[in-house]
């Protein structure tokens, strides 16, 4: 009998839903690039439910008690009293998605001794320290595609947002004004705009393809470069660094992950390289940002908007100065956890588990640490290191 310790979001405010907005969701049986969607032997859920908060339990709750394993669902994860260090010393597998961190940092791993697999629930895996997941026999899986195209509809989302002064607009209204210089003294089209991003692995080049019919000039840095064919089709312009990309650019959205060469890689010197008036989207990792440097940027007017949905640590603290900086479009890391995305993501787990428990191999697109070394997605995507240092700062949210 196995534990499986499981970190999820809490249920809405307001209890856990009776119905829905929508009746169903969208069947997809594959994503761009051929590959398919999970395909685990059965689900215990209806497509469309909440499945990412303890209630929903990722739909893992029947399959893992017919299996005779102990299910533990929490959202309780942070400091040393909390319910997720409780049962750590004991569990096999921590699952957690990266909306709602378990920091699996090397002190923590070094108290797991049963630990065999950190499996996020979602995409990017850098809460978990890789190196200490290395150097202890820890596999690292995460459900590759899973919710990469959700988070490039949420970069157009943010862009245009920022761009055309959506959300002081938006605002005006429900505050019962009319003032129409106020709405548009900031407001712009995108179309002629260059834009830029970093990375272009599945959700750079999505949000590329995505905004390819605004007539906009598209850039892109990556340290895989894209086939010609693709680069031809996109009319993209390849830049051999960051630095070259953003000095040209009028929005740079960031979609690498989080690892060592990348953490803090938007600080005062690179934003200083942005054009004035630049926009900045990153729902990739709030760390990839020096958080202060971008709060300065907004400040002074270099940057003229930032928006996206990730933090550090997570749950943001209250204080966090990206709460109340000017000219944000900031959301809480959700761009990954629609409903449509959980349904794939929970299959995505339930899939890996079945894997596990029957000793077949795990997708190897689905591994980023897999005996003591990167894997799949972590071979092509991360590098190796730890990037959690300074996550106990998540416990702050709860005071
Ligand atoms: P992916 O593996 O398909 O693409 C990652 C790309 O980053 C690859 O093309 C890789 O070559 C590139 N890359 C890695 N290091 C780089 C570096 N130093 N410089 C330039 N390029 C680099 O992954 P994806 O599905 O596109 O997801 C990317 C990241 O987005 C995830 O790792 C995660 O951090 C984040 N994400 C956020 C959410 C959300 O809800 N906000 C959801 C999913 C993923």
């Amino acid at each position: 009998m196995a534990k499986i310790l499981c970190v999820l979001y809490g249920d809405p405010k307001n209890g856990y839903p009776k119905s829905y907005a929508r009746n169903s969701i969208p069947v997809i049986e594959k994503y761009p690039d051929g590959q398919t969607v999970p395909n685990p032997h059965a689900v215990d859920f209806q497509p469309g439910e909440l499945l990412g908060s303890v209630t929903g339990a990722l739909g893992l709750r029947k399959f893992l008690k017919d299996l005779g394993h102990e299910l533990v669902v929490t959202s309780d994860k942070d400091g040393p009293n909390s319910e997720f260090e409780q049962h750590l010393a004991d569990a096999e597998i921590v699952i957690s998605q990266p909306f709602w961190p378990a920091y699996l940092t090397a002190e923590r791993i070094a108290r797991a001794p049963k630990l065999k697999m950190a499996l996020t629930a979602g995409i990017g895996s850098d809460h978990v320290d890789l190196q200490a997941a290395m150097d202890n026999g820890v596999t690292v899986a995460e459900i590759t595609y899973c919710n990469s195209n959700s988070v490039a509809e949420h970069i157009v989302m943010q862009m245009l947002s920022l761009v055309r002064n959506y959300i002081p607009s938006y605002k005006q209204v429900v505050d019962g004004g009319w003032n129409i210089a106020d709405c548009v003294a900031r407001s712009y089209d995108i179309e002629g705009m260059h834009v830029g991003t970093v990375a272009a692995g599945r959700i750079g080049l999505r949000a590329l393809k995505l905004l390819k019919p605004f007539d906009v000039h598209l850039h892109y840095f990556d340290r895989h470069r894209l086939p010609a064919s693709v680069e031809q089709e996109l009319n993209l312009t390849w830049h051999a660094s960051v630095e070259s990309m953003v000095k040209v650019v009028d929005i740079v959205t960031i979609n690498c992950p989080l690892h060592p060469e990348t953490e803090n890689l938007f600080n005062d010197a690179m934003i200083a390289k942005m054009k004035r008036g630049s926009y900045l989207v990153n729902t990739a990792r709030g760390k990839i940002c020096d958080r202060d440097a971008v709060a300065r940027a907004l400040q002074s007017g270099h940057l003229a908007g930032y928006a996206g949905d990730v933090w550090f640590p997570q749950p943001a603290p209250q204080d966090h100065p990206w709460r109340t900086m000017p000219n944000h479009g900031m959301t809480p890391h959700m761009s990954g956890s629609s409903l449509s995305a959980q349904t794939r993501y929970a299959a995505g787990v339930r899939e890996v588990l079945e894997c596990y428990f029957e000793g077949r191999a795990i997708r190897d697109e689905y591994l980023v640490v897999h005996n003591g070394q990167l894997a799949g997605v972590g071979a092509h995507s991360y590098s190796k290191g730890n990037v959690t240092g300074g996550s106990e700062e998540a416990a702050k949210f709860k005071r």
